[in-house]
Formats: C-alpha cells, structure tokens, sequence
C-alpha cells in the first residue's frame, strides 16, 4: 500500500552553521528505513511520467519496487543497466527539472525523491560491488579525449563491448567538473574516484596530463593505431564581463577559484595551493557554478558573500537545492542587480563592485524577461573578491589543431545525428557540443556516441 504523504521523506543535513565552515558532505543521504519509507509513496503510474523526464531512460518505477521490497541490490541493478554514474547523478541531477519535475505526485504535494533515493542505492552498494566481468577483446582501439562524465561514459560502454579503449585526460586527475569543479561538499572526490577505478577494474585505460592538441594531435592519435576518437573534452574556457577593472587582483573566473579549491586542494591547511583569504566576496551569476564558488568562499572563512544576479530569484537557474543550502548557509542573493565596473585600490586590488540595478522586461529568445537597467540606480557594494560565473565555452585548443572540425559560433563542435563531427571517424558530445549543461545529459551523449562508435567501426570490417 503506497504511503499518501504529500510530502518527501526527510533526510538528515549538516547545521547550516556548522557546515558553512566545513567541507563535508552537506547531506546525508537516507538510511535504509527513510529509503523504503520514500520508496512507498510511488504510484507506479502505468504512464511512468518519471521515465520521460531522465534524459539516460533510468526505469524508475521499477527501481523504486524493488527499494520498497528492501532489495537494495536489484534496484541498484536496474539502475546501472542505464546509468553508469547513479551515486553522482543521485547528488547532482537537477531532479526538479528532470524525472521529478514529471512525478505525479509533485501536482498535489511533493514528488517523489527519485535523486535520493538512486544515491542511497547507490551508497548502500558502494562496498559490495561484484567484479565485472571482461569480455573478449574485439581487437579494436579507440580513443577518448577528456575524462568527464561523457568521455568516462563512452569509454566504459565501449569497454563493456570489448573495445581496448585510452582515455587521454589534460589534468592530473580524471573526473572533469566532478573534480575540479563541484565542490566535496556536494559530490566528495571519493565517490568519483571510486567511479573512475570501477572503469580501470573493467579494463579502460586512463592516461593523465595528457593535453590532446600539445602532447599529441588528433591525427596522430590515428598514426598510433586508434580507430575513432571521442572527444569529451568539456566547456573550460570562462567568460569575463568586458568590464573595467576585471584584471584586478581578487578577481577570480569561477572555474579558476573552483579549481584551485577542488582539484588542487587550497581548502586543506597541507596543500600548498595559494588562495585569496578573503573578507568580503561578491560571486557573478545564477547557476550551480554561481552557488559553489559562492559556498565555498564562505567555507574559506569569509565574512560576507554575495551573489549578484541580474535577473529575480524565480529566474535562477541553479539546482533549487542549492539555492536552499546557500540560504540556508547566510549567502546574501542581491537580484535584479548587475556589474559594471570593478573598482580597484592604489595597490591594484580589488575594493568595491560598481553595480546597477535592473527591471524585467519583455520576455528575451530563451523566453526568459529581459532585465533592463534602472536609470540613476548604481551603487557601489564593498569586496575585496570578486568571481566571476558568467559561463563557459569549450577551449580552442582541439579545433585549432584538428583540420576539418566544424563549430558554430559559439565554437561548440558540430555532430551528426550519431554524435559524428564533421570529420570522418570523430565522434564528440557533452558540453564541448551543447555548450555549458548537465552531467547527466554529457552522459547521455557519451553513451549514444559510444554506440555510434561500435557501429561505425564494425561498418568498416
Ligand atoms: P567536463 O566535465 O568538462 O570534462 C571534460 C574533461 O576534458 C576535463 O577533465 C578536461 O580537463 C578534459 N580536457 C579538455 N581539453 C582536453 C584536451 N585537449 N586533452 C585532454 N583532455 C582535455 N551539472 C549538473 O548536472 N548538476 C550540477 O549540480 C552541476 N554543477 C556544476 C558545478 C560547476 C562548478 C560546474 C563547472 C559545472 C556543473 N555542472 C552541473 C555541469 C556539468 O558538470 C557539466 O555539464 C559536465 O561535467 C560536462 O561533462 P563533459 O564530459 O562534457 O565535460
Ligand atoms: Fe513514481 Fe512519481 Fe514516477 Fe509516478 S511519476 S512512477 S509516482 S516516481
């Protein structure tokens, strides 16, 4: 009998207080009796709205039975069958928008918490995973260029299928943004660890500091024997305002500030990594990069942290949970505000932000209002940070060293519909294709592109 309570189990959360100065894990995920408690407010709709809304296909009806039956481990089953990265997508998956936004349950109360509880099958297996086993080597080799969620994706679904596969990775650390970008507090680097050695254990190879387009280029990648490449290579490059004053010092992109704090450890008193001690931080944006960068400033001991977002709190397009936390946590949110100069002392550095404030107005192309300055309303806010997260686009490097790769104007890699470049043999998808999105859509493409890969491949036997 399915619980009527319209609304989610609750799950236990750090103190706001306490956890805005640490940078541990801020929720705790279910306990076993919470999970089959949730699990049993499904309906199992015959329709499985659910379902439509998870862009890799997760049956979520069904895992979510066998979680109200206690059987942990088939639901985490059913769950890997289509989602190879279920204890990240459990944390980081806008659910809102996706497979909870469809939940019938959501009209009338709240839907049900499908991210928590994918995550807490996913926890509960963490330690008694089985070895996967190996299948025969096809004799084939093929290529992946960047370790993100869309490179690991395809390397491990080609894997499975025999492929020797070499993920060519530029950092030190495989993960992509899951490393350097969101922060321990949301995803810990354990569990993308782990994720990455289950790839190793089934037989993908990863080769670190390896700059595709420096070390070697895509062409050569050929010469060395591989028969298609992947590029999964991501949107790192950061946008700036072209405001004055963005070279002061204190002025941070946010993929710099995120990266110094989560890949090369500047939060940890051992680690070298220099960062800004800063008092008074004001964060540039309204996404999920917005709110860590903000976050973490705060958990680095700042005083006061402000994110300045052009348009009302109804527009934000981070995850809701976050904006929650960060709330929660004392970020002020100055909306309906936007930059126009940083202004600096006599020493360079930065000491205020020159904002102005703004109106809604028509709605824009992206059907969003367009915020209008308010005349004679500048003001200066006091800081000594300013991070911007205005956005990102791929990096130039893989187009500008690859005759016969295409972009649009955005410099995003064009693809057919089987995920093909414009050069024979090149596959690419996630963010270096979309631009900026979710790791749960870069996913997608990986797994689509890894198919389109063993077709591609066996076609020419
Ligand atoms: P990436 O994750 O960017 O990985 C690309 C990899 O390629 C990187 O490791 C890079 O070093 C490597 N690379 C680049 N060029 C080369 C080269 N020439 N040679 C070798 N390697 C190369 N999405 C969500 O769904 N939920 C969230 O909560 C969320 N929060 C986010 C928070 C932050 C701070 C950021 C930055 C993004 C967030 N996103 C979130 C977006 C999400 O992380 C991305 O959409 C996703 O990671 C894209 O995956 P990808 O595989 O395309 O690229
Ligand atoms: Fe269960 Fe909600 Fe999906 Fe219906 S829409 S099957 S209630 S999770």
């Amino acid at each position: 009998m399915a619980d009527m309570s319209p609304k989610k189990t609750s799950v236990a959360e750090q103190d706001p207080k306490v956890r805005a100065r640490n940078f541990d894990e801020v929720t705790l995920g279910y306990t076993a009796e919470q999970a089959m408690q949730e699990a049993k407010r499904c309906l199992n709709c015959k329709n499985r709205p659910c379902m439509q809304g998870c862009p890799v296909g997760v049956r979520i009806p069904e895992f979510i039975e066998k979680v109200s039956e206690g059987d942990f481990a088939a639901a985490y089953e059913i769950i890997r069958s289509t989602n190879s990265l279920p204890a990240v997508c459990g944390r980081v998956c806008p659910q809102e928008n996706q497979c909870e936004g469809k939940c019938v349950r959501g009209i009338k109360g709240e839907p049900v918490g499908i991210g928590r509880l994918e995550r807490f099958c996913a926890d509960f297996m963490a330690d008694k995973k089985t070895e996967a086993d190996r299948p025969e080597p096809n004799g084939h080799r093929v290529a992946v260029i960047g370790a993100g969620p869309s490179g690991l994706t395809c390397a491990g679904d080609l894997a499975k299928l025999g492929y020797d596969v070499t993920v060519f990775e530029a950092f030190h650390t495989a993960g992509g943004v899951l490393s350097y970008g969101i922060p321990e507090f949301r995803l810990p680097k354990a569990i993308v660890a782990a994720e990455v050695e289950n790839l190793k254990e089934a037989g993908v190879k990863i080769m670190t500091d390896m700059v595709i387009g420096k070390v070697f280029s895509i062409d050569e990648l050929y010469e060395k024997g591989f028969e298609a490449v992947f590029i999964g290579s991501g949107a790192g490059l950061p946008r700036f305002m072209g405001i004055d004053g963005e070279n002061l010092v204190g002025v941070y992109s946010a993929n710099e500030y995120l990266t110094r704090i989560n890949l090369m450890k500047a939060y940890k008193d051992d680690h070298p990594t220099p960062i800004r001690k800063s008092r008074r931080v004001a964060v540039v944006g309204g996404g999920n990069v917005a709110m860590d960068a903000a976050r973490s400033a705060l958990r680095l001991g700042a005083e006061k942290v402000y994110v300045v977002y052009r348009r009302s709190m109804e527009e934000l397009p981070a995850r809701k949970e976050e904006v929650h936390h960060a709330v929660e946590e004392g970020i002020e949110f100055l909306t309906l505000r936007n930059p126009t100069a940083v202004i600096g002392d006599d020493e360079g550095r930065v000491k205020a932000l020159e904002c102005i404030e703004m109106k809604l107005g028509e709605p824009d192309e992206s059907g969003r209002r367009r915020p209008e300055a308010v005349e004679g309303s500048a003001f200066e806010l006091e800081c000594d940070t300013v991070i911007m997260a205005l956005g990102t686009s791929p990096n130039p490097l893989l187009r500008s060293t690859t005759p016969g790769l295409d972009t649009d104007r955005r410099g995003c890699l064009l693809v057919d519909e089987n995920e093909m470049t414009t050069k024979e043999g090149v596959f690419a998808g996630g963010d270096t294709v979309t631009g900026a999105a979710t790791v749960i859509l870069a996913m997608g493409a990986g797994k689509k592109a890894a198919q389109s890969i063993d077709a591609y491949i066996k076609g020419k036997e």
